[in-house]
């Protein structure tokens, strides 16, 4: 079964936190890089294959509907549901029933969150809840969660004990289910999802991808520095800048790196493009004693101190030490290292791709939002899996035209 096509956006509020800048314009408009942050999500939505968004608007709504029109010239079909500033949000969502596809996504319009479709309505589908949120873990938390994936207790006033997550929007709605359990006129979504909770019919989905909101100014401008196009290239160690050494051999010392010279002409002429590069690599060599995490930090700061006479900047290089039976959240293909590079580095994961040459990192990239490219002799996609590399080939250097296309594309879209 397929992914739901149809996106609800909650785009009604006042967002009195973002005053004075909503005197003006409503908060789903605030201005990101020249773009209202609203067109972000939608390009995202489009990314997903959602092909119809309904925005339920409210305050100064006629804004949005004058900027998005019928959503040609965004490529998806945009539809409005216009109703009184002062309506709940369940009751925005009640009112347009009628719109509603029996299964839809529902989003608020002031986060954004790299997600992918297909995975979210896999769980959702194995949950058979009426409602999945995405969640992520909090202190200040409002959710509880059973480890079988049931959301225990939903709490608005975020008091009550062993509280672990909060939602982030992106929840996939069963309409009938959920509206059949909807106090109506009045109803508030927290009100509702809180008694889907005491049901049972409430699930969530553990997400730790980078989250971003623009619920206050300050968010707002972090918001946008996440969102900045940044040419930033990720790519694996070993296999695809030097030599990869033996299964279960490492990489002790300087004098094992043998550079792989079609990558490091690739990286030459991809810097003079703009490029900057951030090396994410496994080293369980250093939790099984066969090599040291400073011997690797040493060949790392060679590695970058080698490249950097080439005009070839390498930001950061960020490490697995764990062993493969270690069930770490950073060894691919667990997306850890991605998460950390995104953090440090405000890169937004969902306009990046990542350079390996083993099917894992396609699958560690799939995992991290992330689009991937794989290079040598085992540069085929893992079987059976929907974490294909976008292209494939002997080298970097017969990629490095594509990877500047796609990043300069992505420059002329939100
Ligand atoms: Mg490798
Ligand atoms: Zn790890």
């Amino acid at each position: 079964m397929s992914p739901p096509t149809q996106a609800v956006i909650l785009c009604g509020g006042l967002g009195t936190r973002l005053r004075p800048l909503t005197d003006t314009v409503p908060k789903p408009m605030a201005p990101v890089h020249g773009r209202p942050f609203l067109s972000y999500l939608v390009q995202q939505l489009k990314d997903q294959g959602v092909q119809r968004v309904l925005l339920l608007t409210g305050y100064l709504g006629e804004t949005i509907r004058e900027f998005f029109g019928d959503g040609t010239g965004f490529g998806v079909g945009i539809a409005y549901s216009a109703g009184p500033t002062d309506w709940e949000t369940g009751r925005r969502l009640w009112e347009t029933r009628a719109a509603l596809d029996p299964t839809f996504l529902l989003l608020y319009a002031d986060n954004y969150v790299p997600f992918r479709l297909e995975r979210l309505h896999e769980f959702h589908r194995s949950q058979g809840t009426a409602v999945t949120l995405s969640v992520q873990p909090k202190a200040k938390a409002n959710i509880r969660l059973a480890a079988n994936g049931r959301v225990e207790l939903y709490d608005a006033s975020r008091t009550a004990p062993g509280l672990q997550f909060v939602e982030v929007g992106y929840m996939l709605v069963e309409r009938d289910a959920m509206l059949g359990c909807m106090d109506v006129p009045d109803a508030s979504l927290a009100t509702t999802l809180h008694r889907l909770a005491e049901t049972g019919g409430l699930s969530g989905m553990v997400s730790h991808d980078p989250y971003h909101s623009i619920s206050d100014l300050q968010r707002l401008r972090l918001t946008e520095q996440y969102l900045a196009p940044k040419r930033i290239l990720l790519i694996d160690r070993d296999g695809t800048i030097n030599i990869r050494p033996p299964r279960a051999d490492y990489v002790k010392g300087w004098a094992d790196f043998r550079w792989i010279e079609p990558t490091v002409e690739a990286m030459r002429r991809l810097a003079a493009h703009g490029f900057r590069f951030i090396v994410l690599s496994n080293q369980a060599g250093i939790a099984r004693g066969t090599v040291e995490a400073s011997a690797v930090d040493a060949v790392n700061a060679r590695m970058r101190d080698e490249l950097r006479l080439q005009g070839i900047d390498v930001l950061a290089t960020y490490v697995c030490p764990h062993h493969w039976d270690a069930g770490c959240a950073c060894r691919k293909p667990a997306p850890g290292l991605f998460f950390q590079a995104s953090e440090a580095h405000q890169l937004r994961l969902d306009r990046a791709i990542y350079v390996g040459d083993d099917p894992r990192d396609s699958q560690a990239a799939y995992n991290a939002c992330c689009e991937s490219v794989l290079i040598g002799p085992e540069r085929h996609g893992a079987d059976g899996t929907v974490a294909q590399p976008a292209h494939v080939a002997a080298t970097l250097l017969e990629l490095e035209p594509w990877i500047v296309s796609r990043y300069e594309a992505w420059e002329s879209m939100p």
